[in-house]
């Protein structure tokens, strides 16, 4: 099977101690069932500490945040499961986090999460997250049709190349990448893909658009489950600036990757599109440091599946986030 994996993925390295927000942080982790079946049956101060941290929830084991922490993280930043028993006692989350897994079958994708500030700089800092390719045994015949696997990432190419154009003002460029994604769309329900004149195609944008609403996206976002008080803070004091940071594109490029071919289980390319698109928007909207912002917002958005799930909804449903509004405010602000 292939192998693809983004060139930065081996780059990685924990900061640990030196990192500025942590992934023991705020946020309950999920711990898999080998894991734990392990932790119940740990000797010593530290089994008894961990089986104190645990508890059980709709059908799994998490470890409790207490004090805003994960009570085993210590002062110098490193995880005390891991300091004592080595890397390979960390449950499955610790383990794999911020490397992400996306298994096709026939090819497995490797990624990086932006919610880890040591990824967030290194994506910033213009890492090359193109994916390389590489056959490795293994795999499993595709559940899923060849024709739009190839189709997803034929657009899904298409769309970095809209997304990554120097040549087009950014605000351009995310509007041209909305109006591919309808054309995307009506290929995977079995249309053609058709051409189209970026200029037609940003002149019909116009007549869509309606005057845009930032507020309205910001209020969107407020009545997701909020995590930290960072977010929340950033949420009710947001700076509409004027000038689009061109690190947005980063943004984009990283969510179309990461999210596009995702599509191939339920055929909604749209909502993935729009969540990408107003990920950006909503980080230009919010202002400020726009790697610490996107950083923030992929720890309160993307690593909560249920904010995730009310975001392709929304993108149907919720006035704030129609494609007038996007429009307007991608071309008429
Ligand atoms: S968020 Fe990233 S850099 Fe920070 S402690 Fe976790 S893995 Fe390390």
């Amino acid at each position: 099977m292939k192998l693809r994996k983004m060139a930065c993925y081996d780059d990685f390295r924990c900061v640990a101690a030196a990192c500025p927000d942590s992934c023991c942080k705020e946020w309950d982790v999920a711990v898999d069932a080998d894991s734990a079946a392990i932790y119940q049956s740990l000797p010593g101060d530290l089994g008894r500490d961990i089986r104190q941290t645990m508890y059980w929830e709709e059908g799994r084991w998490y470890f409790a945040i207490t004090e805003g922490r994960c009570p085993m993280w210590r002062r110098d930043g490193l995880c005390r499961i891991q300091a004592e028993l080595g890397h390979e006692a960390l449950c499955q989350t610790c383990r794999d986090f911020p490397r992400l897994t996306h298994d096709y079958g026939d090819f497995v994708e490797l990624g990086l999460e932006l919610s880890c500030p040591e990824v967030a700089r290194m994506l910033f800092a213009g890492a090359d997250t193109a994916f390389t390719e590489a056959e490795v045994p293994g795999g499993e015949p595709p559940e899923y049709d060849a024709q739009d696997m190839a189709l997803l990432l034929q657009t899904r190419q298409e769309m970095l190349s809209i997304l990554e154009d120097p040549a087009r003002p950014l605000p351009q460029a995310l509007a041209l990448a909305l109006l591919y994604a309808y054309r995307a769309q009506g290929a995977l329900d079995g249309g053609q893909l058709q051409p189209a004149d970026p200029e037609a195609e940003l002149s019909f944008g116009r007549q869509m658009a309606q005057p845009g609403d930032g507020q309205a996206v910001v209020d969107f976002y407020r009545q997701l489950e909020i995590l930290t008080p960072a977010w929340r803070q950033r949420l009710e004091n947001p700076q509409f600036p004027q000038e689009w940071d061109e690190k947005l594109r980063i943004l984009a490029s990283y969510g179309i990757q990461r999210y596009w071919l995702q599509a191939i289980s339920d055929f909604d390319l749209i909502g993935r599109a729009k969540m990408v698109i107003f990920s950006c928007v909503l980080v230009h909207l919010l202002g400020g440091d726009t790697e610490q912002t996107a950083q923030l917002y992929a720890k309160e958005i993307e690593n909560n599946w249920e904010n995730v799930e009310a975001l392709l909804e929304g993108a149907y449903a919720a006035p704030a986030l129609t494609d007038a509004n996007l429009l307007g405010l991608l071309l008429l602000c």
